[in-house]
């Protein structure tokens, strides 16, 4: 992974938006201990006054966040729409995480990226990345003949169905040849599972499975600081966790 950069010196200043949330608390306590980043800001829409994220005040409006190197948003549809003008106020890069994205916003991320480096990835695992990749290569390999289907599965508090991740994992199938109809990608929702995914081929006389399963939330927020150090210091464009990991799009 190229970590390091010309163009900047010393730690990665990060502002969380969506402080308060549970990705949001996580990036905040992993970024106050951080190795390479510093947290120099939060902002939630549910703040107080006496809000505190990992050692720094939780302001509830953009308006008042410090100057950073990378605003990280794990917020909403309605937060992600607010996160470039977030960036503009910090002069940053901008990294999204929150998933289920409508249109809009996803063209107002593009149009962002004109003036700032921006990377939006649903799943900041590296397992995830690297089963998109083995994705690719066994719809290449199976062919049509096999139906592919995912099954995904969530904790009980997450909004969005299917999952980012899900949606991410069969457009990568299907753009390797893969038969993954929409009714193929399933959701199931309840207790507390941090995230599942399986990614299934099935032919005539056999069946193969793909699962990655998350087992805490810190791999995301982990992957999340490592991509802001990667796009610490980055030109405006639209970069991909593939990018990041170094993985090529194949
Ligand atoms: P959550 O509901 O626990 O937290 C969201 C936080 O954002 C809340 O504190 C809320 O008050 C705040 N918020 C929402 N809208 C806002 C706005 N307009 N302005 C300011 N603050 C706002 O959710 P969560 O479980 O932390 O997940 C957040 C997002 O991250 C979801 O979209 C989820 O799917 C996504 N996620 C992504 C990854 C990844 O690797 N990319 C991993 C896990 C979760």
């Amino acid at each position: 992974m190229r970590d390091d950069l010309s163009s900047r010196s010393g730690a990665t200043r990060v502002v969380i938006h969506g402080a308060l949330g549970r990705m949001g608390a996580r990036l905040c306590a992993l970024a106050a201990a951080g190795d390479g980043v510093r947290l120099v800001g939060a902002v939630d829409r549910e703040s107080s006054a006496s809000s505190i994220a990992g050692g720094v005040r939780v302001t509830a409006s953009i308006d008042e966040a410090p100057p950073c190197d990378v605003v990280i948003d794990f917020s909403s549809d309605e937060g992600a729409r607010a996160a470039p003008a977030l960036a503009r106020q910090c002069g940053s890069a901008l990294l999204v995480g929150t998933t289920g994205l409508s249109r809009e916003t996803e063209g107002l991320l593009r149009s962002a990226a004109a003036e700032r480096a921006v990377l939006v990835a649903a799943n900041m695992a590296l397992g995830v990345a690297v089963l998109a990749a083995l994705a690719r290569r066994a719809a290449a390999a199976l062919g049509p003949a096999y139906r592919a289907a995912i099954v995904e599965a969530h904790h009980a508090g997450k909004k969005d169905a299917p999952s980012g991740t899900a949606l991410r994992l069969a457009e990568a199938a299907r753009s390797a040849g893969a038969d993954l109809p929409a009714d193929q990608v399933l959701s199931i929702r309840g207790g507390d599972v941090v995230g599942e995914h399986t990614l299934r081929f099935a032919g005539a006389g056999e069946y193969l499975e793909l699962i990655h399963r998350a087992t805490t939330r810190d791999v995301f927020a982990a992957g999340a600081l490592r991509a802001a150090r990667w796009l610490h210091g980055r030109p405006p464009g639209w970069w991909t966790i593939e990018d990041v990991l170094g993985l090529g799009p194949g």
